[in-house]
């Protein structure tokens, strides 16, 4: 077999096995909850994704609260993959508990603002710099709706985005670059549209190729992460997006940064703590704690623009909006959410926690003479199977390896350690203590002990 990174890979797939068998033989309530709930459930799991993690079969979870939950068999586990940002700031933080408990006997959609609706987009406009906000329940949603205001708005029908991104189930952006042509991803299921009529891609961290892509005039706006962390973790280089949003701005088109993940770098994301002005911000998944909501925020100009689009549009649907946007259950949980767990304290922690993460990372892999880096974007750290960092979404394909991810995975699993599926990403919380990274970072050298001799 190959060696790549002086990995032997028959080392890997033994230990995969090993592992497999372990992970078995641990769980038998999990199985049995797995076979009964397959009768019913399409491919025996709530979402057909969930069956893509690195188990033998899915890990049924009992109950969560802080850093930990518990499986069904009773084994606790240190969450660093917090629902893959979800419950980035804790499972079931008290302030949202108290919160939605208060609101159960309350009522919990009535197609009407809530008292706490108001309190709620101030404290956004103050947090993000963005004076006017509207909800939707995810944060596809909410991309999908920024789209269709941008392009109303705008008068133009193209949306630029970057190879490799993810924002959600939102069908404009899944066009890849291959072989340098833009083509839709073939893994969609039942779509029917000619994507690439109406998305443009280019490399992230290529000035030329966002300029002239922009200078063709009909692209309303260009939706990004400020750092790409669904493809592994792609840094912006110094000064990218300095010159990427003068650029944008010179050829009329607008910025929208989906702050989803990077609200890991502070309590006003990314762009605020880099100085960077985007016209639209979307934030989505941990903004409520976890219960499902999202909400976009504007710049006073595209404010106004959105709303002259509104204006001038016959009466009838907008194709923007669900029923149970805004609802006052999610409306009562962003509330405490931001007043009382995205604080700057709760910030500081989790920043201290990271550090620690991320260098004892990159010491263990040192440690190995492996050729692996480790990326930290404020509580968010990834490790990846390459010396540097990738620098756009074709470099960061090249080097992904599901083989080595997966066995990492369930090693670390098996030994009470959750990690996000898909790549290798870790989150810290409000929760989590040192003693907590200090367990990962020591499973984590085993692992690689385990995998390097
Ligand atoms: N934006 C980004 C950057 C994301 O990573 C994701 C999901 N991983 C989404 C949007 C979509 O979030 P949801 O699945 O909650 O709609």
């Amino acid at each position: 077999m190959g060696t790549r990174d002086g990995l032997d890979r028959q080392r890997v797939q033994a230990l995969m096995a090993a592992e497999r068998a372990d992970y078995i033989a641990r769980h038998p309530a999990s199985a049995r909850l797995a076979a009964t709930a397959a009768q019913h459930l399409l491919f025996g799991v709530p979402m057909h994704w969930m069956n893509d993690w690195s188990t033998p079969f899915p890990l049924t979870v009992r109950e969560a609260s802080g850093a930990r939950f518990r499986d069904a068999d009773g084994h606790e586990y240190i969450d660093f993959c917090f629902g893959d940002t979800g419950a980035m700031f804790g499972h079931a933080p008290a302030p949202v508990a108290q919160a939605i408990s208060r609101q159960a006997t309350r009522g919990y959609t009535a197609m009407l603002p809530s008292e706490d609706a108001g309190p709620v987009a101030a404290e956004l406009s103050r947090r993000f710099a963005l004076p006017y906000w509207q909800f939707a329940l995810s944060a596809s949603d909410a991309n999908r709706f920024v789209l269709r205001w941008l392009r109303a708005a705008t008068g133009r029908d193209k949306v630029l985005v970057f190879n490799g991104c993810y924002h959600g189930t939102v069908d404009d952006v899944f066009v890849d670059l291959r072989g340098g042509l833009p083509t839709q991803r073939d893994s969609l299921l039942g779509q029917v549209h000619r994507l690439t009529d109406h998305t443009v891609v280019v490399e992230f961290n290529h000035l030329p190729a966002l300029e002239a892509a922009l200078a063709q005039g009909d692209i309303a706006c260009v939706l990004a992460e400020p750092v790409m962390t669904n493809i592994g973790m792609i840094p912006p280089q110094p000064g990218y997006w300095v010159a990427a949003q003068e650029l944008i701005r010179r050829h009329g088109a607008l910025l929208v940064i989906d702050e989803t993940h990077t609200i890991s770098s502070g309590p006003g994301g990314y762009a605020r703590a880099h100085g960077m002005r985007p016209d639209a911000l979307v934030i989505g998944k941990p903004v409520a704690g976890g219960i499902p909501c999202a909400a976009y925020g504007f710049t006073e100009d595209l404010a106004r623009r959105v709303e002259r689009a509104k204006r001038s549009a016959p009466p009838g649907h907008s194709g923007i909006g669900t029923t149970l946007s805004a609802n006052m259950f999610a409306m009562a949980a962003m509330r405490a959410n931001l007043e009382h767990v995205m604080t700057d304290a709760a910030y500081r922690h989790m920043f201290a926690l990271a550090k620690q993460l991320a260098e004892g990372l990159r010491a263990a892999i040192a440690r190995r003479r492996l050729p692996w880096c480790v990326t930290q974007v404020g509580a968010r750290t990834e490790f990846q199977f390459a010396a540097s960092a990738p620098c756009n979404g074709s470099e960061a394909h090249a080097i992904m390896d599901s083989e080595l991810e997966q066995v990492i995975h369930l090693y670390l699993l098996n030994r009470g350690l959750l990690i996000t599926p898909f790549h290798n990403m870790l989150l810290v919380c409000p929760d989590t203590t040192p003693g907590d990274i200090n367990r990962l970072l020591s499973v984590f050298d085993a692992c690689l002990h385990e995998l390097r001799l």
